[in-house]
């Protein structure tokens, strides 16, 4: 008898079963049914040596000093700090857009005083209801039209306007030289890997690892007390109350016989092309190697379920679903898919840290 079955061995999954049997002595049986741990995390060497991201970039950064510090037990840091550039008319510009987008774009000189004043005759004062408000009520339709909207029509298959405002949000505004991608005081690459750090957070004797195994295939024969689910919270239910949609992504690898491809880990193709951006992860490994490996993102309807999709039919929907979570007092949902929520790694693990505190 197992104290907990736990489904899933992505970040949300793994950190529990770390804390259950470090902490309390539980017997814990994680089941997973890729062939691999990590979840989306999920990283390792290809045929050239390289190390790649299966499942899209992942780059870690958070301001939560405790996940910080609880991760840290488990890897050492790699200093990376993320940088964003887009390719919009015909240039590569740095993303968040700041006085260095601005100036570059327009062949301008704006200073930070100068820049509130050439945004301020161009932004559409409104409430921010949706993505297309946060964007067009910062920075005024020319600049949404250019950097976000048909990117986001690619990344989603449904206009800015129809996406909760917190989508477009998670990309800031800077009215100064500031390049980073996030703003957070943490941030870093594991320095073997987030496999690697995921490893070791499970390596222990009270854990119990099956790879390739569905929920579905065991869950009447082995027994267990409680159980906690980080797949999708609608494929739990069996789709009783409807389908939660979910945005997939199919992943491009290309092989480079040159060390380096692009000047940044991402650069973003908002107006060109099918996909979205391209990724070289080297640059944030800091791998030294003399090819390099790069990844094109193609969004779709279907597919693996990455992104839950922020719109509000979806969290109508996902609230009635957690309704019925609430009413089982031994099933317990939490991670991207069990909470249908937009998470990043780090409040993915402060949310399994918050389960653990409650269990
Ligand atoms: P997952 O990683 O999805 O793990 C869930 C696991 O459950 C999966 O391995 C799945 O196979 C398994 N599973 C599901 N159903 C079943 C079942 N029935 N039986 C058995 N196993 C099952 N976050 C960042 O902080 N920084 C980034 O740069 C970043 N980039 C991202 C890029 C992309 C393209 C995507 C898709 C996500 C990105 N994220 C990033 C988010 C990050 O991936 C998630 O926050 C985190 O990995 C989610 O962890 P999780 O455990 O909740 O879910
Ligand atoms: N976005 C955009 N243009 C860009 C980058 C982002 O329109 O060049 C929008 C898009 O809707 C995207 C969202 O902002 O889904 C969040 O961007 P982020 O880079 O955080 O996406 P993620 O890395 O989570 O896929």
């Amino acid at each position: 008898m197992f104290d907990y079955l736990i489904v899933g061995a992505g970040l949300a999954g793994c950190t529990l079963a770390e804390r259950l049997a470090s902490q309390r002595g539980a017997r814990v049986l994680l089941v997973e049914k890729r062939s691999h741990i990590a979840g989306n995390a999920y990283d390792g060497y290809d045929d050239s040596g390289v190390l790649v991201h299966r499942y899209g970039a992942h780059l870690f950064h958070t301001n939560d000093r405790e996940v910080f510090q609880y991760l840290s037990w488990f890897t050492d840091w790699h200093h990376y700090l993320h940088r964003v550039l887009t390719w919009v008319d015909g240039q590569l510009l740095p993303l968040p857009i700041n006085l260095d987008t601005l100036n570059q774009l327009y062949g301008l000189s704006l200073t930070a005083e100068t820049m509130e004043a050439f945004l301020a005759s161009r932004r559409e004062p409104r409430e921010a209801r949706n993505s297309e408000d946060v964007i067009v009520s910062q920075l005024g339709r020319e600049l949404f039209e250019k950097f976000f909207d048909r990117y986001t029509r690619k990344q989603w298959g449904m206009a800015a306007s129809e996406l909760e405002p917190e989508v477009c949000a998670r990309v800031p505004i800077r009215f100064n030289r500031d390049g980073r991608y996030f703003a957070d005081t943490y941030q870093g690459m594991p320095k073997q890997g987030f496999t690697r750090m995921v490893e070791r957070m499970i390596d222990h004797p009270g854990i119990k690892l099956m790879l390739n195994t569905d929920f579905a295939e065991i869950k009447e024969v082995i027994p267990y007390r409680r159980l906690i689910f980080t797949g999708p919270i609608d494929e739990y239910f069996r789709y009783a109350l409807g389908r939660l949609p979910y945005r997939s992504l199919r992943f491009e690898f290309e092989r480079i016989q040159r060390e380096q491809f692009q000047p940044a880990c991402v650069v973003n193709y908002p107006n060109e092309f099918d996909f979205t951006r391209i990724i070289e992860i080297k640059h944030a490994t800091g791998q030294q190697c003399p090819v390099t490996t790069i990844v094109r993102e193609y969004p779709m309807a279907h597919g693996e379920p990455y992104y839950p999709v922020p719109a509000r039919k979806n969290r109508e929907l996902y609230e009635k679903y957690a309704e019925e979570a609430a009413k089982l007092s031994d099933v317990f949902f939490v991670g991207r898919l069990g909470q249908y929520r937009y998470l990043n790694m780090d409040q993915v693990v402060r949310e399994a840290l918050n389960l653990f505190e409650r269990l």
